[in-house]
């Protein structure tokens, strides 16, 4: 038996301890030397490795997660459960907050997302109703309305009417871009497929009922092939299907390429089997390549065809703040709806996403009541959103606001696409490497094509080509995977499809952290050409 456990004893009195405030200095001591465990032990770990190293294998790692029983009696203090989760689990999560690590678009935050964040754990509100919120509903409201006014510009009065007007939604706080992707499709499946005569909705009959009322065989959402997967999750959720989330095609410069839009619009208004098109997604900063659909000219499509307009900016969205580069997402204010993710280019803490609508009765559409909560008429907002119970992020968001500015945020935009550029030069300057997409926002992805390759690529016969791009690859996945392995920096990987070329593996950087500069960017490719020289076949 284990005598050390043997105090450990869950019961009644030790339990109402952890219910009460802290009133005396002890108590209060006690609290603050928790906190300042947490926000200063971690800070060792903010400091090691990058990326997922190979020092401790997944398989090793998982041995030591194999208990699949509950302990009955408490196992630790919750001192040596912080010092645990510093000591044994950060070490080997991964350090995403270094400026080295330039792979994804998870990244540092400012320090103070965590007070922030301590502050809407501490306050548990729960803005599905107002009788768990109160005035955090309120603020909610004003936080929509100033991110609504950041994207779609209306005027005084416009904001005066909707901004505390319970019968208005100018956008909804979602879990993150996929829940607000998937909630923009469902407002436009619902806005189509709307009560008629002999006929209730979509939302209570179902897609069957509904393409039989409406006399069609089936509804398709058309999307540049470079969107994001969580559209076609949508499809699937929605009774649409994924196999009708149909993918356009994108042009030379990975924007989707319009001509296909129109001439896929015509085929479809022509097909045999009755299709309704619900919705076209215009993405503002793909995930892969971080580029800009032509989001006006879809706009005008939409609009001549009686089509929703869904705009994806989960990532690009905040560019809307940058005096230097809002322009780059013209034609968004002509959305119908619009994702924005928060735990991106808004720098909040992990799980938080939005949804914008340019009518402000357009989310009417998914309304739901309940008899005890959301009451019609009520500024419960959990009325028009498809999660019940969530955290009050306005709370983060419109605080970051205040401490940081337009801005403040605007510098950091500013930073990441200018960064990107001069990371793009770099690329271009070095003979081992060659740009594939050149930053529109601040990703970009180029690969390793040493002159070797490319001068069978050029010269050689189908067959020599299709060797020497096949080398470009594996090379590319290794100095990739050894890069990420040894620990000191990382960029991701994915394999770029281009008109008129081959599948290429490429790298790909997202550059926003503001400590990224471009002498770091150097040092990685640096790396990256040390690796292939002591492995140049790959
Ligand atoms: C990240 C992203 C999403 C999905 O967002 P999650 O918050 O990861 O669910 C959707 N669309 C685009 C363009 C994205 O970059």
């Amino acid at each position: 038996m284990n005598t050390e456990k043997t105090e450990l004893i869950a019961n009644w009195e030790t339990l109402q301890r952890i219910f009460i405030r802290p009133e005396n200095d002890a108590a209060r001591t006690v609290l603050v030397k928790y906190m300042e465990q947490i926000l200063f032990g971690l800070h060792d770990f903010l400091k090691a490795h990058v990326g997922i190293t190979r020092e401790a294998s997944l398989e090793a790692l998982s041995e030591q997660f194999k208990e699949s029983r509950m302990g009955w009696h408490p196992d630790k203090k919750l001192a040596d459960v912080i010092r645990g989760v510093i000591e044994t689990i950060a070490p080997h999560a991964v350090n995403v907050a270094s400026p080295y690590f330039v792979g994804h678009m998870t990244s540092a935050i400012p320090f103070f997302m965590v007070h922030l964040q301590t502050i809407v754990a501490a306050l548990n509100q729960n803005p599905v109703k107002l009788e768990t919120s109160k005035v955090v509903s309120i603020l909610e409201r004003q936080i929509l309305a100033k991110i609504h006014r950041m994207i779609y510009r209306r005027d005084d009065g416009f904001y005066d009417t909707h901004i505390q007007n319970p019968d208005s939604t100018l956008g909804v706080f979602v879990a993150d871009g996929t829940v607000a992707n998937l909630t923009a499709l469902w407002v436009a499946r619902n806005t189509f497929f709307s009560p008629k005569e002999g006929f209730e909705g979509v939302e209570a009959e179902g897609m069957a009922a509904a393409c039989q009322a409406f006399g069609y065989d089936r509804c398709v959402i058309l999307v540049s092939r470079l969107g994001h997967y969580s559209l076609r999750k949508a499809g699937g959720v929605l009774g649409i299907g994924n196999a009708n989330v149909i993918p356009i095609d994108a042009d030379s410069q990975n924007r989707l390429d319009l001509r296909h839009l129109k001439s896929t619009i015509r085929a479809l208004n022509g097909d045999a089997r009755k299709t309704k098109i619900l919705a076209v997604v215009g993405v503002a900063g793909t995930t892969e390549t971080g580029t800009v659909d032509p989001l006006p000219e879809i706009a005008r499509i939409c609009r001549d065809n009686a089509i929703h307009f869904h705009a994806d900016a989960a990532w690009g969205g905040p560019t809307l703040m940058s005096r230097k580069y809002s322009g780059l997402l013209k034609g968004i204010e002509q959305a119908d709806s619009v994702t924005i993710d928060g735990h991106k280019q808004f720098y909040m803490p992990m799980g938080c996403g939005m949804i914008y609508f340019r009518d402000p009765h357009m989310a009417d559409a998914i309304a739901y009541h309940a008899a005890y909560v959301i009451r019609p008429g009520s500024v419960d907002l959990g009325i028009r959103s498809l999660e019940g119970s969530r955290a009050a992020n306005s709370l983060i968001l419109g605080s970051a606001l205040e401490v940081m500015g337009a801005g403040g945020y605007a510098l950091l935009i500013d930073h990441g696409i200018d960064t990107a550029r001069a990371f793009a030069e770099e690329i271009r300057r070095r003979p081992l490497f060659e740009l594939m997409s050149p930053p529109r926002l601040n990703i970009l992805t180029y690969r390793l094509f040493p002159e070797p390759l490319r001068h069978a690529c050029e010269t050689g016969d189908p067959r020599t080509r299709k060797a020497a791009l096949e080398q470009a690859d594996q090379i590319n996945i290794l100095v990739q995977r050894l890069q990420r392995e040894a620990g000191n920096s990382f960029v991701s990987r994915t394999t770029l499809k281009r008109p008129g070329h081959e599948d290429a593996a490429v790298l790909r950087a997202v550059i926003m952290n503001p400590l990224t500069d471009i002498r770091i960017l150097r040092e990685i490719l640096d790396e990256q050409e040390e690796i292939y020289r002591n492995h140049p076949e790959g």
